[in-house]
C-alpha cells in the first residue's frame, strides 16, 4: 500500500489537502477511521479505515446507513495518508475532487477478522467506535468491476444487526461536522469555497436543536 496514486492525482501547490506520508504501522496503537462528507461534482461520503500506515478508502455515494436491511455501494478508491483524516476544508475547483470536505464522523475501528485476508477475500467485518457510527459493520466486495478499470472495485457497506442498528436516517439527523459542528456551506464560506454549491449537500430545513 502506498500513496503514489493519491499524490499523482493532486497538485499540492494548489490544494490544501495533505501530501502526507505512509506511516510505519504501530501494531499497538488504535486504528483510526473517518467519514468525510464531500460535496464534489456529486455529494458522496468517503469512508476511510487506517491500515498499515495509510487510510484505505471507499467512496460511498449514498453514505452509510444504520439499517441492516440496507446495502450501500462503496467504491474502493486510492489509499489516502493518515493525515487526511484531519482534513476539513475546500479543494479548489478544477482540482481533483474540487469542492467542500466535512469531517462528518471519526473515531477508532476494531477488525473482527484478519484484515489482510478480509481485503483479499472481499469480506471485511469490523466494529466502529465513532461519534455517530458505532457497532458492527461489514464491507463485502461485489463481483462487478468498474468499466474504467483502474483497479477499482465495488463493495457494499452494511450495518450488522446489533444495538446500534436503527431505522433513523443518521445522515439527515446528524448533518454537521463531528469536529467543527459546521454544515458544508459554513465550511465553504470559511475556506473561500463555493457556498452555494456546498450548500446543496446541506439539509434544506434547519436541524432540530439538540
Ligand atoms: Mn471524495
Amino acid at each position: 500500500m502506498a500513496l503514489e496514486t493519491y499524490r499523482a492525482k493532486r497538485n499540492f501547490a494548489v490544494t490544501a489537502e495533505p501530501a502526507g506520508k505512509a506511516h510505519k504501522a504501530n501494531p499497538k496503537s488504535e486504528l483510526s477511521f473517518v467519514v468525510q462528507k464531500h460535496q464534489a461534482s456529486r455529494l458522496h461520503y468517503d469512508f476511510r479505515l487506517e491500515w498499515r500506515g495509510v487510510l484505505l478508502s471507499w467512496a460511498v455515494p449514498k453514505g452509510p446507513c444504520l439499517s441492516p436491511a440496507v446495502k450501500r455501494l462503496a467504491m474502493a478508491v486510492e489509499d489516502h495518508p493518515v493525515a487526511y483524516g484531519k482534513f476539513e476544508g475546500v479543494i479548489p475547483e478544477g482540482e481533483y475532487g474540487g469542492g467542500t470536505v466535512m469531517l462528518w464522523d471519526y473515531g477508532t475501528w476494531t477488525p473482527e477478522v484478519n484484515v489482510d485476508e478480509g481485503l483479499k477475500s472481499g469480506d471485511l467485518k469490523f466494529t466502529l467506535q465513532g461519534k455517530k457510527l458505532k457497532g458492527s459493520w461489514v464491507l463485502v466486495r461485489t463481483k462487478g468491476r468498474f468499466a474504467g478499470g483502474d483497479g477499482q472495485s465495488s463493495w457494499l457497506l452494511m450495518k450488522h444487526n446489533d444495538k446500534y442498528a436503527s431505522e433513523v436516517d443518521i445522515l439527515e439527523q446528524k448533518p454537521r461536522s463531528a469536529v467543527s459542528r459546521r454544515l458544508l456551506a459554513g465550511i465553504a464560506a470559511a475556506h473561500g469555497g463555493d457556498k452555494a454549491k456546498a450548500g446543496k449537500g446541506d439539509p434544506t430545513a434547519p436541524p432540530v436543536a439538540r
